[in-house]
């Protein structure tokens, strides 16, 4: 019987249950396409009949863009789900790793200042199949085409693209359970980025599976924090610290701070002082970013020297911190720069 389900939004228990005249065996043939091998196109499924093939549908939304840059080590896809809301990741291929960053809401409702998703607004929530099928694309593409000096498999699954995850905890949640029992992705190599959202690091400490997690800081006090990160008034420093600290205890894995550097805002030594505080108290890396320059605010990246002051400062007082390079500017794949529906709609 022809089926409308769209694949990567039935739960794979599920998959059985479409087929009920198929044999047994057809809904493993399908899950291992669908999770462990996965194909851009079903007819590649080479050992699912061609009449079944041809009414399968896998994808919860149309490719509408892809794009390669850095030589070809980074793609960026925009896709599109039915109701419109622009789903955004990035590949980024290093010799030893190839990592995916995903999107767990369209748009975004955390409106940190310096983000360009952020600055454009929150679509919907993602669904659990829309994060998952993501990873899958990825891999997918990856089977078929490979990624240039780089590992042809998603080796790392980061949450740092459109959204908030900790603000769509149940889809998060569930998309993390399918990616390491059904996909295979060990939970070490899965990195979940917050803004800051404590109660919801607190749970996430207590989930069978033990993610890195990665706390988007980008000011070490209240009154600055505020300012950039409008979530800090709900959730205050303390609190979040508190939270971070419980979630290292707790699961053994340490936390990352990030910190998009913004000239003439983060970038004194005042904060770095207070931030290496932070750091050593929570054992946490640091990772250093210059920011990237989005649409609606004058917010540039210091120069090279005061960055490099910066981190000094930092190693100084005893931090671990790495500058991290930046992937994709020139697609507007970058950290903070995905906003698709913006871009689509001429803004
Ligand atoms: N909401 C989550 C995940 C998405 S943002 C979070 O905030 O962590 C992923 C990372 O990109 C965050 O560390 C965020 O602060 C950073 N970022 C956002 N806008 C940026 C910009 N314009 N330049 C550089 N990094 C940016």
């Amino acid at each position: 019987m022809p089926s409308p389900a769209v694949l990567y939004l039935t739960p794979p228990e599920e998959l059985a249950a479409l087929w009920p005249d198929e044999p047994a065996y057809r809904a493993d043939q399908l899950h291992h396409w669908l999770y462990q091998s996965p194909v851009l196109d079903p007819d590649e499924m080479t050992n699912i009949p061609a009449g079944l093939r041809a009414e399968l549908t896998l994808w919860p939304f149309d490719l509408e863009v892809e794009q390669l840059a850095d030589g070809g080590r980074t793609v960026k896809w925009l896709m599109r789900a039915p109701d419109g809301a622009s789903i955004e990741a990035v590949l980024m291929g290093y010799p030893r790793r190839t990592t995916l960053c995903i999107s767990s809401q369209a748009g975004c409702a955390m409106a940190c200042t310096f983000c360009a998703t952020g600055q454009f607004g929150f679509e919907r929530h993602l669904q659990a199949g829309e994060i998952v099928a993501q990873v899958a694309y990825a891999a997918a593409y990856l089977n078929a085409n490979g990624l240039a000096d780089s590992p042809a498999r998603v080796t790392n699954v980061v949450f740092m693209g459109m959204g908030e995850p900790l603000a769509n905890y149940a889809n998060v949640k569930t998309s993390i359970d399918r990616m390491t029992s059904d996909m295979g992705l060990s939970a070490r190599s899965i990195t979940v980025s917050t803004v800051g959202v404590a109660p919801a690091i607190r749970r996430l400490a207590a989930e069978p599976w033990r993610v890195n997690l990665a706390v988007s800081l980008h000011a070490a006090d209240d009154e600055l924090r505020s300012r950039l990160v409008p979530l800090n008034r709900r959730y205050p420093l303390a609190e979040l610290i508190d939270a971070t600290e419980y979630f290292v205890n707790e699961t053994g894995r340490r936390a990352s701070l990030e910190w998009t550097l913004i000239a003439g805002t983060n970038d004194t030594m005042k904060q770095a002082d207070k931030l290496a505080r932070i750091a050593r108290r929570l054992r946490a890396h640091i990772n250093v970013i210059a920011l990237n320059p989005t649409p609606l605010t004058a917010d540039r990246p210091p120069g090279p020297g005061a960055t490099a002051r910066f981190i000094e400062r930092l190693r100084a007082a005893g931090a671990n911190v790495t500058l991290r390079d930046t992937r994709g500017q020139d697609i507007d794949a970058a950290c903070g720069q995905l906003r698709a529906r913006a871009v689509t709609a001429g803004a």
